[in-house]
């Protein structure tokens, strides 16, 4: 297969199962970094498995499956937030593609003098907009009535690694940038210590996603980044905590539900144990887990990096 950053024919075969069984094959450029997923499915196919996946989610939780989203995640803003804020300012206009329920947007919010979303998924886009205060549209960004170089900052996560084209998308986005804009793009890293560095089979199957045409390290967000004429940093953020990994590397199977493993790690007291043991207890974990996410980032082994860069104008 030839790889889209480089032209050149030098990949192998990372996997040929995906996480629900499926069949496709994901080939891997060892130059660029990139994994690149040859599905089977068609454009019509991966919409059709978009809204099968929505209406399953729906038909389990009803109509508060946005709201669920937000709730579970409106926590863990936090390294975005910290990473973006010093671009944000009340003069400043903030867009951010594929914003799901809102969760970031009603963070970010308050530090700039308006936000703007766009969600292809109608029941979170409408959620958003309604929790947000702000106008989220469903359609790509050329079909919406915004303006091209008028943010201030466009933010993308988790999206770039579902799109067909991450070239034509990103050099799209730039194009709605005002003059010294950042944009800030976060994706799976394909180095994430679960699939990368411990050696969990079922864990190295679960990684790879039908949704997923894309997977990125380092170098091969940063190469994309400046193809795009983009220049900027990455920086290495770990989502799930110690004890959900510790989890992975007993059992090899995920946790029942995502949000203990996103939540701060907890240990499970008894009632009426001494108060200051279950303080040590708790400083001991908080402490493990804020080291255990350093040295992941230190060797770049985090779940996520996310890139922030402003296009260089010539
Ligand atoms: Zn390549």
């Amino acid at each position: 297969m030839v790889c889209p950053l480089c032209k050149k024919s030098r990949t192998h075969i990372l996997t040929r199962v995906l996480r629900d069984g499926s069949k496709g094959d994901v080939h891997f450029c060892p130059v660029c970094e990139l994994g690149i997923l040859n599905g089977k499915d068609t454009e019509q196919e991966l919409k059709k498995f978009y809204a099968q996946e929505y209406r399953k989610k729906r038909t389990l939780t009803s109509y508060a499956e946005p709201e669920r989203l937000f709730n579970i995640y409106s926590k863990f803003q936090s390294d975005r937030l910290r990473l973006l804020k010093p671009y944000f300012s009340k003069k400043k206009r903030l867009l951010e593609v594929g914003c799901s329920a809102g969760m970031f947007l009603f963070h970010a919010k308050k530090h700039v003098k308006e936000v703007v979303g766009i969600d292809y998924d109608e029941s979170s886009a409408h959620y958003a907009a309604k929790k947000c205060g702000c106008t989220v549209y469903t359609t790509e960004i050329s079909k919406t009535p915004l303006t091209k170089h008028s943010f201030d900052s466009i933010v993308a996560f988790q999206t770039l690694e579902h799109v067909r084209d991450p070239e034509a998308f990103i050099t799209e986005l730039t194009e709605y940038l005002a003059p010294g804009g950042v944009i800030a793009i976060e994706v799976p890293n394909l180095y994430d210590v679960l699939a990368h560095v411990y050696d969990l089979p079922h864990h190295w199957k679960f990684f790879y996603h039908r949704a997923h045409l894309w997977y990125f390290t380092q170098k091969s967000l940063e190469s994309l980044m400046k193809k795009c004429g983009v220049r900027g940093k990455t920086h290495h953020i770990q989502d799930y905590n110690v004890m959900n990994h510790i989890h992975w590397v007993l059992r090899d199977e995920p946790q029942s539900t995502g949000v203990p493993g996103l939540s701060a790690p907890v240990f499970p007291f008894k009632q009426g144990a001494p108060t200051k043991t279950q303080r040590a207890l708790s400083h001991f974990i908080t402490t493990a887990d804020a080291e255990y996410k350093k040295l992941l980032a230190d060797h770049h082994i985090t779940s996520n990096i996310l890139f922030i860069g402003k296009k260089k104008h010539v």
